[in-house]
């Protein structure tokens, strides 16, 4: 796979001339794509196209530079370096900065930022986290994120996914990737097979726009569901990318007929660098309304904001009624429901 780190060479691919003003950006947040995910894109309309939007400079990144590069304050929930514990049951261990593709609305930017980089998990820190797990048996739970953990040699991506299963208290392993998406072929059969022979492990992957499930896609979720793992997707809700009910259905049934699930989808956070995919927690609570009669509940996602300060992931549901009386969920009728209690 042939990887790009300038934005101008890129754009050349797709026979594109890069601005001034993109170029601008990329001393701040580097360019990091490949010749996959580029392909996606459609060059005649690209300034629009919602595959560029997710991977190509754009100088509204530079814009806000007021916001926080850490807003749900996950610095300040690590006990040991690349572990964050905020919850009872679960934390993140944080495997790698590095990412088959530098999306530009990345809510852990910061991973990336020019100056910022987080290098990858040490053994020092690895025994560090595995001694907190052990310490910690409330702990059941670790999801194995970054930056995409698949960035790493195999080798090395056995050895932390095997010394955390090794921790007695914990029963599931959660691989937060992306490469499903923007480097199918990195989800290799070894791969498949290895993560399907330890139990408990869950693959949580982020496809945010119906053209992402191509047929490669599909064939490298194949390859995880096939060997055993179940496969959930977490997508973040963009303006102009896919701020749209009708747009949003189709993703998601794409994804449960090849058996990925829509777990998440998120609301844009407040970091720095990354506002303007922001839509409004409305606009996410409107699409919801609009699933309601027309897609089948195992196609629908939990839409959530993740709370500033460490405050946490709280879901939003659009409100049908209280007290005895509901609307219809073709909002056409109010129905009274009484519980007998
Ligand atoms: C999102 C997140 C989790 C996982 O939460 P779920 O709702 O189970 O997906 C765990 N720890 C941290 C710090 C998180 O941000
Ligand atoms: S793959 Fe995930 S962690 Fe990596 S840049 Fe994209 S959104 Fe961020």
């Amino acid at each position: 796979m042939k990887f790009y780190t300038a934005g101008r060479d890129a754009m050349a691919k797709l026979g594109l001339e890069i601005t001034p003003e993109m170029e601008r950006v990329e001393p701040t947040y580097p360019v990091y794509l490949n010749d996959y995910y580029l392909g996606l894109i459609d060059p005649a309309d690209w300034r629009n196209d919602p595959i560029a939007r997710q991977s190509l400079p754009d100088p509204q990144e530079l814009a806000d530079l007021s916001s926080s590069y850490d807003p749900l304050a996950e610095e300040e929930q690590m006990p040991t370096p690349h572990l964050i514990h905020r919850f009872v049951d679960r934390v993140v261990l944080l495997a790698t900065g590095r990412c088959a593709m530098r999306c530009r609305f990345c809510f852990r930017k910061r991973a990336w930022t020019s100056g910022m980089e987080l290098a990858d998990l040490s053994d020092e820190q690895l025994a560090g986290a595995v001694g907190y797990l052990t310490a910690h048996p409330a702990v059941k739970e670790v999801l194995i994120s970054g930056g995409d953990p698949l960035m790493l040699p195999f080798g090395r991506l056995k050895a932390i996914v095997d010394a955390v299963a090794a921790v007695p208290s914990i029963q599931v392993i959660r691989i937060g990737s992306r490469m499903p998406v923007v480097w199918p072929e990195r989800v290799t059969a070894e791969i498949a097979e290895y993560f399907g022979s330890i139990p408990g492990l869950w693959f949580a992957t982020h496809f945010n726009h119906p053209r992402e499930v191509t047929p490669e896609a599909a064939a490298a979720c194949g390859r995880l569901v096939r060997a055993g793992v179940p496969v959930v997707n977490q997508s973040v809700l963009l303006k102009g990318v896919n701020d749209d009910a009708e747009l949003l259905e189709e993703l998601f049934r794409k994804l449960v007929a090849i058996r990925v699930k829509p777990h998440y989808l998120f609301h844009v956070d407040p970091v720095r660098g990354v506002r303007h995919f922001a839509t409004g927690v409305e606009k996410g609570l409107q699409i919801l309304r609009a699933f309601r009669p027309r897609l089948s509940s195992l196609a629908v996602p939990t839409f959530a904001i993740d709370l500033p300060e460490g405050g946490g992931k709280v879901a939003l549901q659009p409100e049908y009624g209280k007290d005895g009386e509901y609307s219809d969920i073709f909002e056409q009728k109010r129905i009274k429901y009484e519980t007998g209690l």
